[in-house]
């Protein structure tokens, strides 16, 4: 009897149907390609399965766009929780806050992981274009042949499939970025984070009603370690514990009830009522590692192509690992559309029997790779900075006088004056660039704290002229409009 396995051969191969692929196939299918999507978990439609990473996500402006591209826009807009700012809370329970924008139109939102995927996947099977094939885990990938082998885990069985295009959106442990590392001349870097995360959550109070303030992201900053809070629907925070592995305070001395109480009570006290199951929930939960990924090239050749945190897995302390990976998506769609207007659409790209039409993909997945790379690159960086920004610097009195002086600015100066933060979640310009703006920014907002103690104070014509000098020639180079309205 043969022992070979059937190869099935397919257009386009997606394989990861977390938000990133499933936002990708929607969009495919948009533009009327066919797409199989290759997911290694169950559906999560039909079955219970925890979401993976993070309850909740904060979505902002490129999220939106990536979701405004694929159509899908409408359907999540009802599932979001608006956030207008960071509530601080100290030690002994003061609690301080710092709107996010320069008024109350700029703002983050909480969303639902599990939600979300659940409307991407079933919109993208809507369309009738696009067929998920659940518990099919990539094990294997010949880069020669473009086949790659799954494992389908519901019969341990491997399935081979030909496809002519392998978009890998498996996230940070890519199994199609393994099989890439093996060709020549690849290069990957992981840079785990010595700290971990624990997800715990504040139960909603009487009726669905919030107990802390419900348009905030909750920030209890305590120099080495933090704890966050981002609101839900149903009345609940899903609470994340960020903290060291090893060392005196952390996860490795959190090892029974007394010591998770003491140094809850200790660090988090005005937390600690809110969550009644804390010390139950802190045992059940893993503790989740973040990692910086930072890989090179992201295509094979035209045929297989890295999108999402399975070509650029960041920390999450801009919250912007999804929107960059749904930003993915738009730039995928700008190129797709340059391709069009030169006479390759989906016929051509599909069916075309000319010689030259995998040069036309490989130029496409370059192009995609150009736009791409130097940006998910910066905001890799910017997340590891925000990690700083978030652990030590939001208790500093010097820090929140640079950020009074800085929304001063941007309330006096808008679309003149705008802020790192703003330009990374309130605007679509290039991550780089706002890697670029916010060095500058943050040379005029140190010139201006010279000799300064009352944000009020603060020089606004010596401010202007830094800002017509230093960041205006910056911001004039951007691609998309640098003026902040409206959230999102
Ligand atoms: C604690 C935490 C908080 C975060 N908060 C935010 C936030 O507020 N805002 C934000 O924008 N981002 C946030 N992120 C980042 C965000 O979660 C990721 O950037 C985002 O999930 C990336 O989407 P993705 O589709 O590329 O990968 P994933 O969401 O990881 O999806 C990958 C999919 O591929 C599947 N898969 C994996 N391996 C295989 C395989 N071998 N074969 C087949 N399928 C496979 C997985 O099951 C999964 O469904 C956070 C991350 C963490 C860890």
């Amino acid at each position: 009897m043969s022992t070979e396995i059937e190869v099935k051969e397919v257009e386009i191969a997606v394989v990861g149907a977390g938000l990133v692929g499933s936002l990708l196939a929607m969009l495919l299918a948009r533009k009327g390609f066919r797409v199989e999507v290759f997911e290694r978990r169950p559906d999560m439609r039909k079955e219970k399965i925890a979401a993976g990473r993070s309850i909740n996500l904060n979505i902002s402006c490129r999220g939106l766009k990536g979701l405004e591209r694929a159509g899908v826009l409408d359907d999540v807009m009802p599932e979001l929780v608006p956030m207008k700012g960071r509530m601080m809370h100290s030690r002994d329970g003061e609690l301080t806050y710092q709107p996010y924008g320069k008024d109350d139109s700029e703002y983050g939102n909480s969303v639902s992981r599990a939600g979300l995927n659940k409307i991407l996947v079933a919109r993208a099977e809507e369309t009738g274009r696009v067929n998920f094939h659940f518990n099919h885990r990539a094990s294997d990938v010949d880069h020669e042949e473009n086949i790659v082998t799954f494992i389908d885990e519901s019969t341990d069985k491997a399935v081979k499939v030909k496809a002519r295009r392998i978009i890998g959106t498996d996230g940070g442990g890519s199994a199609i970025r393994k099989s890439m590392m093996e060709l020549n001349g690849y290069q990957c870097s992981t840079a785990p984070l010595e700290y971990g995360y624990k997800e715990l959550a504040i139960p909603p109070g009487p009726g669905g009603s919030f107990l802390i303030d419900k348009e905030a992201l909750h920030i209890w900053p305590r120099g080495e370690f933090m704890q966050i809070a981002l609101p839900n629907f149903d009345g609940s925070f899903t609470v994340t514990l960020f903290l060291p592995f090893k060392g005196e305070k952390s996860f490795e001395k959190l090892t029974d009830e007394k010591s998770v109480l003491e140094f809850f009570n200790t660090e988090f006290g005005d937390s600690v009522p809110l969550m009644p199951d804390l010390v139950e929930t802190f045992f059940e939960n893993p503790t989740g590692h973040m990692e910086t990924v930072r890989c090179h090239p992201w295509q094979v050749g035209g045929k297989a192509l890295l999108m999402g945190d399975a070509a650029h897995a960041i920390v999450p302390f801009f919250g912007q690992g999804m929107n960059c990976g749904f930003e993915d998506v738009s730039v995928f769609d700008d190129c797709l559309n340059q391709l069009a207007d030169k006479g390759y659409g989906v016929d051509e790209l599909v069916k075309s029997k000319e010689s030259k039409i995998e040069l036309i993909w490989y130029k496409f997945f370059e192009r995609f790779v150009q736009e791409r790379k130097a940006n998910a690159d910066a905001i890799a960086d910017m997340a590891l900075d925000n990690f700083i920004e978030m652990r030590d610097k939001v208790a500093d009195p010097r820090f929140l006088l640079a950020k009074k002086v800085e929304k001063l600015l941007e309330k006096r100066f808008p679309g003149k004056y705008v802020s790192r933060y703003s330009l990374v979640t309130f605007t679509n310009i290039p991550y780089k660039m706002a890697q670029d703006a916010g060095v500058v920014c943050e040379g005029i907002i140190d010139d201006l704290l010279e000799n300064l103690d009352d944000a009020e104070k603060v020089d606004f014509a010596r401010a202007e002229k830094l800002i017509d000098e230093r960041l205006a020639p910056l911001l004039a180079r951007s691609p998309e409009p640098v003026l902040t309205s409206g959230s999102n």
